[in-house]
């Protein structure tokens, strides 16, 4: 609960610099975004949840508040197999996007907060001159649950 009224307060700074509000539907927003950190949410199932605690918001202002998070890089949208927009929030100082595992089989997503890329970005940027600023990364497989349930049938 307190990492989250300190995200909260982060966000509302960041918010803030950029010269917006945060306004009370935003908080909102924003908390169902905190809360569910893990799940990798969509625009609907986020204003779902919204919309259960205050029947008043609507999908506009929740979709207008996720679009200026994304500009902001506090979320980062990102999409999985189903094509599906869905909202990560950016960790705090990460220099880099987290990485994803995504298991083919029950859908799982489970996040691989170590870059690990810094030698692949070295070279990537020798051999294309390209300069690299972040990375997308998600590593297709099954996960520890669903091998263990292939073990046992
Ligand atoms: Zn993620
Ligand atoms: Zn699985």
């Amino acid at each position: 609960m307190i990492v989250m009224e300190e995200s909260l307060k982060k966000i509302k700074q960041q918010l803030h610099e950029a010269g917006f509000k945060l306004t009370p539907q935003r908080e909102v927003t924003v908390k169902i975004l905190l809360e569910n950190e893990k799940d990798h949410l969509s625009a609907e199932e986020i204003y779902m949840q919204v919309k259960n605690q205050h029947a008043e918001i609507g999908l506009a202002t929740v979709y207008r508040t996720l679009e200026i998070l994304t500009d902001l890089q506090i979320v980062n949208k990102i999409s999985f197999q189903d094509g599906l927009a869905r909202y990560d929030l950016n960790r705090d100082g990460a220099r880099h996007f987290h990485h994803h595992l995504l298991c083919i089989q029950c859908g799982n997503i489970e996040e691989v907060h170590e870059d690990m890329l810094d030698e692949i970005e070295k070279e990537v940027e020798k051999k294309f001159n390209f300069f690299v600023k972040d990375h997308r990364l998600t590593f297709h497989g099954i996960c520890s649950d669903c091998q263990e349930k292939a073990k046992k049938s």
